[in-house]
């Protein structure tokens, strides 16, 4: 399999030296009285891979869910690409922002959703040139070319004209992150992407994702119980304890030599 190295080539906003492309600040979310996330900080720089680690419940999808705009904060703020995702400036004041200021910094955004979420009643070349050219404007042709060289990318050259439901949850998979792609976001979340999928198909999501990680310069924000997969392509892992990030470090500080004990007892018990 060959990587398109270009995936992020065309990308308006050239942050991918290292700068930061996202920005937590003292964001609360609570769902009634349950305060998942708590005045949480944290950035992720440009083009690095960045898991998020820790028990069922510390808040990590809802992260996700918040920088999708799944979700609305109800305190703090979140910026993607030196944007505010959640405020936009007017007059030199911070308001909520409309719903047009957050189409545009979304476009930036791309997600994998653990259920795949693909359009069933549309083949597999038109799941992915659907959004390219209803959002982005490229021609019929161009969304084509595109998806192919996704496809190439995610090893399904030859299931363009299939429908999501003849083939498998991995191919699914497979194709939700080809469509994820084609819009060539600047960042990738990754929320449990491999759980809802038979231990043997696994792998092969796995695979993929690596091979992105590892041969092109999008940057990555992903929740997963797959250990040894975090530990291949993280920069950085953050460990979560009730909306709050406990620990954090190069995966192989945190997977070999975590200092904070729930840390060691999460990682126990996975590993
Ligand atoms: P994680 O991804 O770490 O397992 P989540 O972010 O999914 O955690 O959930 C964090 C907490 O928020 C959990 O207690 C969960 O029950 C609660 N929660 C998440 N989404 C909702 C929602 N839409 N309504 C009410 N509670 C929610």
């Amino acid at each position: 399999m060959s990587a398109d190295t270009n995936l992020t080539k065309d990308q308006p906003n050239p942050a991918v030296d290292g700068s930061e492309l996202i920005r937590f600040d003292k964001v609360v979310k609570r769902f009634g009285s349950n305060t998942v996330l708590d005045e949480l900080d944290f950035s992720v720089a440009s083009g690095k891979h960045v898991t998020l680690i820790g028990p069922s419940g510390s808040g990590k999808t809802t992260i996700l869910r918040l920088l999708m705009t799944l979700l609305k904060p109800d305190e703090g703020t979140i910026k993607v690409g030196g944007e505010y995702l959640t405020h936009e400036e007017k007059n030199g004041k911070l308001v909520p922002a409309g719903e047009k200021h957050v189409r545009e910094v979304r476009k930036n955004i791309g997600m994998v959703f653990q259920q795949f979420n693909l359009f069933p009643n549309m083949k597999v070349l038109r799941n992915i040139t659907e959004a390219p050219v209803t959002v982005l404007g490229l021609s019929k042709d161009e969304a084509e070319q595109r998806a192919r060289d996704l496809l190439d990318l995610v090893g399904l050259g030859d299931r363009c004209d299939a429908y999501p439901t003849q083939l498998s949850g991995g191919q699914q998979q497979r194709v939700a992150i080809a469509r994820a792609l084609a819009m060539r976001p600047q960042v990738l979340l990754l929320d449990e992407v491999t759980s809802a999928l038979d231990p043997e198909l696994v792998a092969g999501v796995l695979d993929v994702l690596r091979d992105i990680a590892h041969t092109t310069d999008i940057t990555m924000l992903c929740v997963t119980h797959e250990m040894n997969f975090a530990r291949d392509i993280s920069d950085q892992v953050l460990m979560f304890d009730a909306g709050r990030v406990i620990e954090s470090g190069p995966p192989e500080k945190i997977f070999s030599d975590p200092e904070h004990e729930r840390t060691r007892g999460f990682l126990s018990a996975v590993l």
